[in-house]
């Protein structure tokens, strides 16, 4: 390591900045977060930086640079946008000794500045020693990503509990109160906005000292979309972050899993489209046991869990345990199909309505009227229909469905493997008999209006 991080104490330090154009405004944008005192050093200043002098955030001095100005200040910046000007006044600002960075002067810098992940008061602070900006933007998405908005209060609330929690609760459940408090029902709480109703949650258990009853856990319906896993949302993320049991399907890339926690436990259901592995009864039933063992469950489900996902028995069995149950909704891998198409599922003036079916029900169910989904002006996406793409097919036909009908089929649409074949009503069905299409798959039927 050429560089060490270290978290400096800015309250009530004095940061020095030389300069007055852009360069000076994105480091006070940046100091602006901490709570030193920012004194511009500038003959004039662009209009943000006036801004801020004339609100009190920021002070100006247009006079002459010497050594005393930067005496004792925790931080220096110098961006005048002349190098060799900078490289002066790097030389009067070593001379009091204090620890400087140069804009774009990495020779001339003591200290750079990281990306960072603001979570205030937790602060993620990332460095390549100037190696890669790009890799250190990258790796700070991924952080975004994992840190929940509401990250920061929660820790703020904590900090001021401390006191209190090392009053009331005795030192060998100190370690298990906090690790209920961060992902417990006081933190999915204050998560979710109610910051008041979150903190008197604390407040009791740290008044019973530090005992509480076992809470029962809960069950979230998480989408994990098509595959790829930047396709995953924020709230997907978070909820795997805190599961303590994950229940996957086949669907599911093993990518996405890594998302979750390593000491997460991770079970796998197998379902297969018709051929379950694990009976439904089962699932319901094991992710209802896990809950009320006080575990917090993800059933991660491919696409949308409100997708020919089941999710409804599953959430009704959990309600009727008096677990609580959300859906985090997902991308649907219709939508993924036509992303990869590069083409979208309405087109204005030709598709106004977008029909989404299956091509498996139920044993013994009757099939979906696929004949009425064809209107003129329709997209129809087929889930778990290559299988039964003839019978379909032929019902299309039948029903005012021409044999020019585009169909695009795509299959592990964002997965690596994924593949995409275009063809036609009247050649669906030998497409999916001779040219291998492969599930899982969405078939995509279009009916422009004439
Ligand atoms: N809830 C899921 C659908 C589950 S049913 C969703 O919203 O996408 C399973 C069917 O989804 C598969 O048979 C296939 O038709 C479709 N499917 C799931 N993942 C897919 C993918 N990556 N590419 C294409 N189709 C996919």
């Amino acid at each position: 390591m050429k560089s060490f991080p270290m978290f400096l104490t800015m309250a009530g330090r004095r940061v020095v900045i030389v300069g007055g154009d852009e360069t000076a405004a994105q480091k006070s944008r940046l100091m602006l977060k901490t709570e030193a005192a920012i004194e511009l050093f500038a003959p004039a200043l662009e209009p943000e930086l006036a801004a801020l002098v004339s609100q009190g955030r920021a002070s100006h001095y247009a006079g002459p640079i010497t050594p005393a100005i930067f005496k004792d200040a925790a931080l220096v910046f110098i961006g005048t946008g002349c190098p060799a000007v900078d490289a002066c006044i790097h030389a009067l600002a070593k001379e009091a000794g204090v620890v400087v960075n140069v804009v774009d002067q990495p020779h001339l810098c003591d200290a750079t500045t990281p990306s960072l992940v603001d979570r205030d008061p937790v602060v993620v602070a990332i460095g390549t020693e100037g190696t890669a900006p790009v890799l250190a933007r990258k790796i700070k998405t991924e952080v975004e990503t994992m840190l929940d908005p509401r990250l920061g209060s929660f820790a703020a609330l904590a900090g001021r509990l401390r006191d209190a929690v090392a009053m009331r609760v005795p030192k060998e459940m100190r370690r298990d109160f906090w690790r209920r408090a961060f992902s417990g029902t006081a933190w999915q709480t204050h998560r979710g906005g109610d910051d008041e109703t979150a903190a008197k949650m604390l407040a009791a258990e740290i008044e019973a000292g530090g005992i509480t009853v076992p809470e029962k856990g809960r069950i979230a319906l998480v989408g994990a979309g098509p595959g790829a896993r930047d396709l995953l949302t924020l709230r997907a993320v978070a909820r795997l972050q805190e599961a303590d049991i994950i229940y996957y399907d086949r669907l599911v890339d093993p990518d996405v899993l890594e998302l979750a926690r390593r000491d997460a436990e991770r079970v796998f259901v197998g379902k297969e489209v018709g051929a379950h592995s694990w009976p439904q009864e089962k699932i319901n039933e094991v992710i209802v046991a896990s809950a009320l063992e006080g575990k917090n469950v993800v059933r991660l489900k491919s696409g949308d869990p409100s997708l020919f996902g089941r999710s409804t028995e599953e959430m009704s069995v959990a309600k009727g345990a008096g677990i609580e149950v959300e859906i985090v909704p997902g991308v649907t891998s219709a939508s993924a199909a036509a992303a990869s198409l590069g083409r979208a599922l309405t087109e204005r003036g030709q598709t106004d309505h977008v029909v989404l079916s299956t091509g498996t029900c139920r044993p013994g169910a009757t099939d979906p009227v696929w004949g009425r989904m064809l209107n003129e002006g329709a997209t129809l996406a087929l889930y778990m229909a290559v299988n039964r793409a003839d019978d379909i097919a032929e019902t299309l036909l039948a029903s005012g469905g021409t044999p020019d009908c585009t169909v695009e089929i795509v299959s592990n649409a964002t997965h690596a493997n994924e593949a995409i074949w275009r063809t036609s009503l009247g050649d669906l069905a030998r497409c999916v008999a001779e040219d291998g299409v492969t599930s899982p798959a969405i078939i995509l039927v279009r009916r422009p209006k004439s």
